[in-house]
């Protein structure tokens, strides 16, 4: 183990070394960006390719010794706020931020803030921003009231990759619980003209204890990005989950987490509280729940500081932001579109034109 962190340091080392080399295009000078089809630095003016060491073997974070591990990732990026939003996001030093990921707006100024810990782990960009946005177009296609401005602007100028920031948990739990649950019976009552059919319910008390390992249980680092549509965008494709490396992130911007690795794991734990219920009560047969109390240690807790290959499209319409995700690792769409007032109404004058329709014809008979 100590070999390996030592081996992990020296290769951090050589790549520095070689940075100065590789950001700029050995051919031409031109920026250097991280191209998702060929996983691989490529010049944005020329198209030369340049690869650079990648490794899969991401490291756990043991939560109680996190303190010592915590590496800060402000000197290889610059942070960039928005005046609209107050969105914050980190880009690689040579970048400069043009609009915000969150708004959409160009308001966005550099800002002296700190970007926080260090990301040790990313799942990178497979897709292009062109593959992300054919991947919403065809979301958008489903989307039959979303007005038609909406639809017109999935162009590939409105699509930002943002990496959006999240922690995942491990935990080994050991639960105990005692709970009352109920199962519906039918039974025929009465006679002659008062017999009836009424339902009554067997109670039942259960006590038990349950272990199970949590893996990855991911939570959403920042306050400018819901769960809800984090978790609506997984699984991400852990066959490609590399090792935190700043040349994963040229060419995209990233947002800093927000919240800590502590508050994290309070919402982590009540993630987990609920996955445990479930688990626990899909061991028996039962209709309701009287209640049921889970007391839960945890043990060999560790995280992950990972960011999520996300491609964010931002449609303003009448002063209000509407956002559709593409995980940029597998395609998986998300968001929400305006409703065109036009459409609805089409469909409810069509409606109540048809129910005239067979009222007349009805009334024709
Ligand atoms: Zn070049
Ligand atoms: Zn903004």
């Amino acid at each position: 183990m100590d070999e390996n962190s030592e081996k992990i340091t020296i290769d951090n080392e050589e790549l520095e070394r070689k940075d100065t080399v590789i950001v700029k295009c050995p051919g031409c000078g031109a920026n250097m960006n991280f191209d998702p089809t060929t996983q691989t630095l490529k010049c944005e003016h020329c198209g030369t390719i340049e690869d650079f060491s990648k490794s899969k073997s991401v490291k756990e974070i043991d939560i109680l010794n996190s303190l010592n591990e915590r590496e800060t990732w402000d000197e290889e990026s610059s942070v960039y706020r928005c005046d609209n939003c107050g969105a914050v996001v980190v880009l690689s030093p040579h970048e400069v931020a043009k609009n915000c990921p969150s708004c959409g707006t160009s308001h966005i100024v550099k800002s002296s803030e700190l970007a926080g810990l260090k990301p040790n782990a990313v799942f990178p960009f497979t897709l292009t921003k062109e593959e992300g946005l054919q991947k919403a177009k065809v979301w958008a296609k489903n989307r039959f009231f979303a007005p038609r401005a909406f639809k017109k602007s999935l162009v590939v100028d409105n699509v930002q990759g943002v990496y959006e920031p999240c922690f995942t948990f491990d935990s080994f739990t050991y639960s105990t619980y005692n709970g009352r649950i109920g199962k519906r019976h039918t039974r025929v009552v009465g006679s002659g003209k008062n017999k009836r059919t009424e339902t009554y319910i067997v109670w039942r008390r259960i006590s038990g204890s349950f272990a199970y390992n949590f893996d990855d249980v991911l939570i959403n680092a920042t306050s400018s990005y819901e769960q809800r549509d984090l978790d609506r965008l997984k699984p991400f494709n852990y066959d490609t989950i590399s090792v935190y490396e700043k040349k994963f992130l040229f060419g995209f911007m990233a947002r800093r987490h927000e919240k800590s690795v502590s508050d994290s794991w309070e919402e982590a734990k009540v993630v987990m509280d609920g996955e445990l219920k479930r688990r626990i009560l899909s061991q028996y047969v039962y209709d309701v729940v009287d209640y049921l109390n889970v007391s839960t240690t945890h043990e060999r807790v560790t995280y992950k500081y990972v960011l999520l290959p996300i491609y964010n499209l931002i449609f303003n319409y009448k002063n209000k932001p509407y956002k559709v995700h593409v995980n940029g690792n597998t395609g998986k769409t998300t968001g929400k579109t305006p409703v065109s007032a036009l459409k609805v109404c089409l469909v409810v004058f069509g409606v109540l034109a048809v129910i005239a329709l067979i009222a007349v014809l009805m009334n024709l008979q």
